[in-house]
């Protein structure tokens, strides 16, 4: 449609402009001709009058010689080929070239006369109902001295110059419609040279419009529509970098909003929640059709609401502390939220960070209780020393017998306090990242270990009547390990079982290898542990009967310190207990490469 418009208007517009153009030059000459010639006629007529004026004033002055001038007229007449008459002052026709002046009417107030009677000369132009043609009449008065006796009136036939002004006519019409046919065909290829380019721009603007960025216009006309085409390309790749820059500025913060380990949700003013990524998701079980839901509905948690709504009204970021229970279990959240502000004080939204703190929470609680736990530990026997100390001090170093007795307390105590202290700076050490990653691992055969602790601690056993049987295997079991620690966790589950066996006992150390697994197990027909306590047993502090095992010297840190550098060594430790029948621990290390090859071999 714009098409043909766009074409219509150039060719409308220049033939209006030649037809305008040629019409008012065409008038303007006709005018200008006919003009010239009625002037020209003019005054051949007046000089004719004035000739015709002199030749006949004599005849004018008596009836005898008026009644001659129109014999006179009529042999003049036909010498200068005009109609002349001669007229008196009342309007008598006394004599015309053409007419016989008896029959012809007064003609006192044909026009050109009474102009003629006013001034030097009348002109009128007059059809001829006659001759059928248009006339041209001049008059002007005979006077005698300065008396008008009458009138000379001269006139010829328009015919010819009307004839020449049609044809002139006829021309400038031709002319018109050849160029009009000119310029229909030349505005029609300068329509045609035009809008090509703008139509290739038109169209390629669209399919940009459409999305289409991949498209550029190839126009060579050098002018305004090149310079056109060349900045709408410049623009469209322009448009094509903000995009692109845009969509991977927006995949880069999805990518970070999906991946971060934080859960992020986004709500609307409402309370609604608009997005929530991954981690939002996992943890709250979001599925895509709570997305639009409220927060009480997708969270159940009020406070949670309050917040988002004092975020909202106070436009300020929040902090808060969420304890809430997910699947059956405690979870803390450490959340922040911010306002979205679009212009400064029009809250749209709000963000809200979930930073999971369970971990830190439990390990900021078990630190509070390992410390209660551990002065409480050394407060026990610090009291009793301090007792025995204050007793003793009191009198009874008088008597030796209690002294003997008191003292011997005192270093028991003192010796549990000893053990107590060097755990836990154990458990310090152990503790340190930076002194787990110095532990070496070396190849080290397990049996002799196995027993050079039954000989270190076969006195112990001895005491009790318990009997320490190592049962070897005939090959070497070589772990990758570490010969310190790997000794203090025999020696820690062998004094166990010493400690939890009653006289009389029994205690079998065995060693044996799998394919990449070496495996060390202490067994004893000791008291056995509580099938609940199972569990417990190696958590730091837990005793399974706290006044028999402190009693036998324990401090609840023991087996926790066991477990913690078997992992930590990469193995792992069972046990098998039962009440009054015994317990057996069962621990592994990874094999060393050579115990492996060996294996293979045999
Ligand atoms: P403790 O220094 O008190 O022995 P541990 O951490 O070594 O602390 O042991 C934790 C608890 O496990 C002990 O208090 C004891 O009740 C129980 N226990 C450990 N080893 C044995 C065993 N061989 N037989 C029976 N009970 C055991």
């Amino acid at each position: 449609m714009f098409r043909w418009g766009f074409r219509a208007r150039i060719l409308v517009s220049f033939l209006l402009l030649i037809i305008f153009a040629l019409t008012l030059l065409g008038s303007y000459l006709l005018w200008f001709f006919y003009r010239q010639n009625l002037e020209d006629q003019t005054a051949h007529l007046v000089t004719n009058a004035k000739i015709t004026e002199r030749l006949i004033v004599e005849y004018m002055n008596g009836p005898t010689e008026k009644a001659s001038i129109d014999e006179k007229i009529k042999e003049l007449s036909t010498q200068i080929n005009l109609r002349i008459t001669i007229i008196d002052t009342s309007g008598t026709v006394l004599a015309d070239s053409w007419e016989n002046p008896a029959s012809m009417e007064n003609h006192l107030h044909r026009q050109e006369i009474e102009t003629a009677l006013t001034s030097d000369y009348g002109t009128a132009v007059r059809y001829s109902s006659t001759i059928g043609q248009n006339m041209l009449y001049a008059a002007i008065t005979i006077k005698h001295g300065h008396e008008i006796i009458g009138t000379v009136r001269t006139a010829t036939t328009l015919g010819p110059v009307e004839a020449a002004y049609s044809n002139i006519r006829s021309t400038l019409l031709a002319a018109i419609f050849v160029a009009s046919l000119l310029t229909i065909l030349l505005s029609i290829s300068l329509a045609r040279k035009y809008t090509t380019p703008i139509e290739e721009i038109t169209a390629a603007a669209k399919d940009i419009a459409d999305g289409d960025l991949d498209r550029r216009i190839h126009v060579r006309t050098g002018d305004e529509l090149e310079i056109l085409a060349h900045t709408l390309n410049k623009l469209t790749s322009n448009l094509e970098d903000k995009i692109n820059e845009t969509s991977a500025e927006a995949k880069k913060l999805s990518l970070i909003l999906q991946h971060m380990d934080n859960a992020v949700l986004l709500l609307d003013r409402y309370g609604r929640v608009t997005t929530a990524n991954k981690r939002a998701r996992e943890i709250f079980s979001i599925t895509d059709a709570m997305i639009g839901k409220h927060s009480i509905e997708v969270i159940g948690n009020s406070i949670l609401n309050q917040t988002i709504h004092t975020t909202i009204t106070t436009n300020q970021n929040q902090f808060i502390n969420l304890k809430i229970n997910i699947d059956g279990s405690k979870r803390v959240f450490q959340v922040f939220f911010a306002p979205i502000t679009l212009s400064e004080h029009a809250v749209v939204g709000v963000l809200s960070v979930f930073h999971d703190i369970t971990t830190m929470q439990e390990i900021h609680e078990r630190q509070i209780d390992f410390v209660a736990n551990a002065s409480h530990e050394l407060a026990t026997p610090l009291t009793a020393i301090k007792g025995f100390a204050e007793t003793l001090l009191d009198g009874a170093l008088e008597s030796p017998e209690l002294s003997v007795k008191f003292v011997s307390i005192i270093q028991t105590e003192a010796e549990r306090m000893n053990r107590l202290i060097k755990a836990l700076l154990q458990l310090a050490k152990l503790d340190s990242q930076e002194y787990r990653q110095q532990i070496q691992l070396e190849e080290i055969a397990l049996e002799p270990i196995l027993n050079t602790v039954t000989t270190e601690l076969m006195p112990q056993a001895k005491q009790k009547n318990i009997t320490i049987i190592f049962e070897s295997s005939s090959d070497l079991t070589i772990a990758l390990t570490n010969y310190d620690w790997i000794k203090q966790v025999i020696v820690n589950l062998v004094e166990n079982a010493v400690k939890y066996t009653p006289n009389n006992g029994k205690i079998i150390l065995k060693c044996w290898q799998s394919d990449t697994t070496a495996f060390v197990s202490i067994q004893d027909n000791g008291i056995g542990i509580p099938y609940k306590d199972l569990p417990l047993i190696f958590d730091r502090f837990y005793r399974v009967d706290k006044a028999r095992t402190r009693n036998a010297g324990g401090s609840g840190l023991g087996l926790s310190l066991v477990k913690f550098i078997v992992e930590m060594l990469g193995g792992e430790i069972r046990v098998q207990s039962k009440v009054n029948y015994g317990t057996t621990f069962t621990f592994s290390q990874p094999l060393a490469a050579t115990s492996k090859q060996d294996l293979t071999n045999s």
